[in-house]
């Protein structure tokens, strides 16, 4: 791990931090990160995913918005429009292109931009959709430039356009396509370019989940896991997901265990706490790392502002994790700013942690 200065002066109030702070070392098991684990990868897993719009729990505006879409497009018989999705990973990006399909009637293909290196991937892909199918391709801010460029006529006028053969001798040959929906996934719109973001004739954003919703999905997801729950043991799961259904889905079957061995299998609010607190889930959902974050900033920089390197070389994680899956939730609590200078603690992070905010520190000096 990298050295960092530190700037604090060591009279500072807040060298008497509370020890609420805890540092312990983060448990192996990525039980907070919102990205597929392989347990989660299995197809045990389908079940738990909604498979119609009924089911899907929150995400009011972009339902919204989406069941109109179908609606018109269903009624003038065409396909859906190309379809961009954004927004951290586990909102449910991948269900609703599954869902969307099963509205419409038709196949979802499943993909991602890694898996579409050559041009022959996404050629044979594309050659292989019935009419109206929904093609989704999960970060498709990743897609290799000459990927990217096949989909471009493939999209906006279906059309396969295939080079053969090489230099001066070199052809170009249209197919036709049949008419499709690509759905389109990323955490990081802005990465993508624009020629392809503007093919797409709807873009929407999906939000971290209010706790009312993420309890909602635990309680949904308990009945179907056949395990006994109560509410408060719901809302406590919630509590603790960062927003993230699939982590809430996550925590559930941890705490299920825990129930099963300590609560003869019923999860209630104080097995729920327990159980987490055990995981070193914390009654807000962080984990280690954005404990080490906000720490780092509020003990050795006087809250920030702090450059993102910085953030990375006191947790060990790459720069990209701490901007697209820390620092989103962290936001979205109030508790870091993102300033142009850097990034800042706010008085609640402040608190959380067991510090005394700045603005308090002069009256205790
Ligand atoms: P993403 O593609 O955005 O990474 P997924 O669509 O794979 O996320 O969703 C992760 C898991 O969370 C799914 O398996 C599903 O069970 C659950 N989930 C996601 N969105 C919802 C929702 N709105 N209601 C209920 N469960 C959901």
């Amino acid at each position: 791990m990298a050295i960092i200065s530190s700037k604090q002066d060591p009279n500072q109030p807040n060298k008497q931090r509370s020890d609420t702070v805890k540092r312990d070392r983060p448990l192996s098991q990525p039980l907070l990160k919102p990205e597929v684990t392989a347990e989660e990868k299995e197809p045990q897993e389908d079940s738990i995913r909604p498979h119609r719009f009924a089911d899907y729990i929150g995400q009011k505006e972009l339902k919204e918005v989406l069941n109109i879409a179908i609606k018109a497009a269903l009624g003038r018989n065409e396909t859906l429009d190309h379809l961009l999705l954004y927004g951290p990973p586990g909102l449910g990006k991948t269900t609703m292109s599954l869902i969307l399909a099963a509205e419409m009637g038709v196949d979802c293909k499943i993909t991602s931009a890694p898996a579409l290196e050559r041009p022959r991937d996404i050629v044979g892909l594309l050659n292989s959709l019935k009419p109206g199918d929904v093609l989704f391709i999960d970060e498709i801010h990743r897609l290799s430039r000459m990927t990217e460029e096949i989909l471009y006529p493939a999209m906006e006028d279906f059309r396969l356009d295939i080079t053969i053969g090489k230099g001066s001798s070199a052809k170009t040959r249209s197919l036709p396509l049949p008419k499709y929906t690509l759905v389109g996934a990323t955490t990081r719109v802005g990465a993508l370019s624009s020629p392809l973001r503007d093919r797409f004739g709807l873009i929407q954003r999906l939000r971290f989940y209010a706790h009312d919703e993420l309890t909602l999905i635990v309680l949904r997801t308990a009945q179907l896991l056949q395990t006994s729950i109560t509410n408060d043991g719901a809302e406590e799961i919630a509590r603790r997901s960062r927003g993230t259904p699939r982590i809430a889905n996550r925590l559930l079957k941890r705490v299920r265990d825990y129930a099963q061995v300590k609560n003869a299998g019923i999860i209630d609010q104080s097995i729920a706490s327990v159980a987490l607190e055990l995981f070193q889930v914390d009654p807000c959902g962080l984990d280690w790392t954005d404990r080490q974050m906000l720490s780092v900033m509020i003990e050795q920089f006087n809250g920030g502002p702090v450059g993102l390197e910085t953030m990375a070389a006191a947790t060990g994680e790459d720069t990209q994790t701490i901007e697209e899956v820390y620092e989103p939730y962290l936001m979205q609590i109030g508790y870091l700013n993102r300033t142009p200078r850097g990034r800042v603690a706010s008085a609640a992070a402040y608190k959380h942690l067991g510090f005394t905010p700045p603005n308090q520190q002069l009256s205790l000096l």
